[in-house]
């Protein structure tokens, strides 16, 4: 594991964070309700290693409990400013517990040629199955 430290953003700037990870671990883009209309790409952070830089105020809260499920167990925070979707944070014991998913595109110190030479994983949770890639990725 390679930490590396970036830097990232709302598209307003008022909301700012740091984080560090692994690019190597890989990005995800999910297929479920939610991620679908937000078109979501994130990679995991552990919760030690995202630090929020300003705009704590800015950011508004989802809370959505998927069907069968009794809590959400995501809070999916964005910038109430301009609408920019930054994360979302729950607790996973598989992560370490507290972690958060961020939305790679509000990475701004990200290499694009590292970005593009990442490991992409796509996920079927539309179908509750995040071990495996939905057979059709081509929109997602
Ligand atoms: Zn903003």
């Amino acid at each position: 594991m390679t930490y590396q430290r970036y830097l990232g953003s709302c598209h307003c700037q008022g909301v700012r964070y740091e984080a560090e990870f692994d690019l190597a671990a890989g990005s995800n883009r999910c297929n479920c309700s939610l991620c679908s209309k937000a078109r979501a790409w994130f990679l995991f952070v552990r919760g030690d290693k995202m630090n929020l830089l300003c705009g704590e105020e800015l950011l508004s809260t989802y809370e959505w409990v998927p069907e069968g499920r009794s809590e959400s167990g995501l809070s999916y925070r964005f910038c109430s400013r301009c609408g920019i979707r930054l994360y979302a944070t729950g607790e996973l014991a598989e992560l370490g517990g507290r972690f958060y998913a961020i939305h790679v595109p509000t990475l701004d110190s990200l290499d694009r040629d590292e970005l593009v030479n990442a490991p992409l994983r796509f996920v079927d949770n539309a179908h509750d199955r995040p071990d495996r890639a939905p057979t059709d990725t081509r929109l997602m």
